[in-house]
């Protein structure tokens, strides 16, 4: 009869179905790039291609207080940011966090919370002197949920994402619903401008560093905006701007291949976690790459093996069969285990699991975490390259500024970025290097609302 498979028999088959070739990487790359172009030429595309009213690039040379305020998906933020001028700023910030309810309940209610909260940030640093009594602060605000904007301070919410529901707020202007709120607790502020946190990661990155062409995020979620001429957006070409001008776009590129899937590599597993997400279809992309999904792709190949009989024999397995239980940290973590016995991932299975590991299934499981890190990191090249290409940046190169805690706390991540890249475009891939990005909803806000004001 047959001999039994052993671990690294099965890795073969999965070597298989994650690796991703030069070649195949290059295809992803050209009709990622058609996608981008559809997403500018009109509304409604698979790749929403944002214009987000933001012209050009900071001189760099801003300067002055300004307030910024983001409401992200777990905290509030308050930030007072000093602008110094030479790529230089200092920042005080506070934080508040959000209940659940507070997510849920009347929208007016919610800003009038996030009032509250500035109106005691800006009390309490009058009285350290931070902020002179009697001025008023011009205000950017990080609002990173799907919005139509026609000018910057301005923008309709299309819907609540994050597990945020608060009533009557979707269709309503989320900056005059804030204003309000402001009026009421007698905030010393100005809304000038209202941007999201990609876009602000883009300024903030080039504020710093000039050779900043692209920001990306890599987190719970995957996004990347950049710098585009209007002439180049035909969706706008009606709005009479100077073609000539530039303007910042956020391609909530996480939305690449939704629906179709005709581009992307998926395996069975991203089919699972598709089906059985709560938006089938959508954001096919960063089903593929964010730290929301990666822990889970992994869970789903061991599960299956537990079905087959090759792992934990005789165990419990409840633990492991839960959805979504398996953090995307652990692989983190698992990579990175420096010890020959794999001390690490013995802990993890032990402590979170229950579950008792061989030396052969332990760096089976590494073996597959690396797989899984490695096709994120590559099809994240594909993005990036995508808009290198587009906007011929190969032979000046450029800078990647990259945030979330794929790209900053994943090992070898920026590495095998930067290997896909060399993998698509050769040896010329060197000139485009990613770094860790600025702080875009802080400074990158702050900065937003100083360009805005210069324009007036
Ligand atoms: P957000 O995108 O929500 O603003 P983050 O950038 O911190 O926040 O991203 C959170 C995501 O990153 C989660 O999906 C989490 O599983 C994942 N994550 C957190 N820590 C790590 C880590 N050390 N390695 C890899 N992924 C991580």
């Amino acid at each position: 009869h047959a001999t039994k498979k052993t671990m690294a028999d099965h890795l073969r088959k999965f070597e298989a179905l994650f690796n991703l070739t030069p070649q195949r990487m290059r295809m992803i790359v050209e009709a990622f790039r058609e996608s981008l172009e559809l997403g500018l030429s009109k509304n409604g595309q698979i790749v929403p291609m944002i214009p987000t009213y933001v012209f050009g690039w900071p001189k760099g040379d801003e300067t002055g207080n300004f307030l910024a305020v983001d409401l992200g998906g777990t905290n509030l933020r308050v930030c007072l940011v000093t602008l110094e001028g030479k790529g230089k700023f200092e920042i005080t910030q506070a934080k508040y966090r959000l209940s659940e309810e507070q997510k849920q309940e009347e929208g007016q209610k919610l800003f009038d919370f996030c009032g509250g909260c500035l109106k005691a940030f800006v009390d309490a640093n009058q009285e350290t002197g931070l902020i002179p009594k009697g001025s008023i602060l011009p205000l950017g605000f990080t609002f990173s949920y799907p919005c139509s904007q026609d000018r910057i301070d301005h923008g309709v919410l299309i819907r609540w994402t994050k597990g945020f529901g608060a009533p009557n707020t979707e269709g309503h202007d989320v900056v005059q619903m804030f204003r309000k709120s402001l009026t009421k607790h007698s905030v010393p502020a100005e809304i000038v401008a209202l941007t999201c946190d990609t876009t602000g990661t883009l300024i903030a990155s080039h504020y710093v560093n000039p050779k900043t062409r692209i920001a990306c995020i890599f987190g719970t979620g995957c996004n990347a905006a950049y710098m585009e001429k209007v002439k180049d957006i035909p969706k706008i070409a009606h709005l009479g701007i100077d073609p000539e001008q530039e303007m910042a776009i956020n391609c909530e590129w996480g939305a690449f291949d939704s629906f179709e899937h005709e581009n992307l590599p998926r395996t069975k597993y991203d089919q699972i976690i598709d089906e059985s997400s709560n938006k089938p279809g959508e954001q096919a992309f960063e089903k593929l790459i964010s730290g929301r999904y990666l822990g889970e792709i992994l869970r789903l190949i061991i599960c299956e093996l537990i079905d087959e009989g090759v792992l934990f024999l005789g165990q419990n397995t409840y633990k492991i069969e839960i959805p979504y239980s398996f953090d995307t940290a652990f692989l983190s973590l698992m990579e990175m285990d420096p010890t020959e016995e794999l001390l690490m991932i013995i802990g993890i299975f032990n402590h979170f699991f229950a579950l008792e590991t061989t030396l052969a299934e332990r760096q089976f499981f590494r073996a597959l975490a690396k797989l899984v890190g490695r096709r994120a990191a590559r099809l994240s090249a594909c993005g990036i390259a995508a808009i290198v290409s587009k906007m011929g940046y190969l032979e000046e190169g450029c800078a990647v500024g990259a945030d979330g805690s794929l790209y900053n706390k994943y090992p070898m991540f920026p590495e095998r970025v930067h290997e896909g890249l060399q993998d698509i475009f050769g040896e010329k891939g060197k000139n485009i290097v990613t770094y860790r990005a600025e702080d875009g909803s802080g400074i990158g806000s702050a900065i937003v609302a100083a360009m805005t004001k210069a324009r007036k």
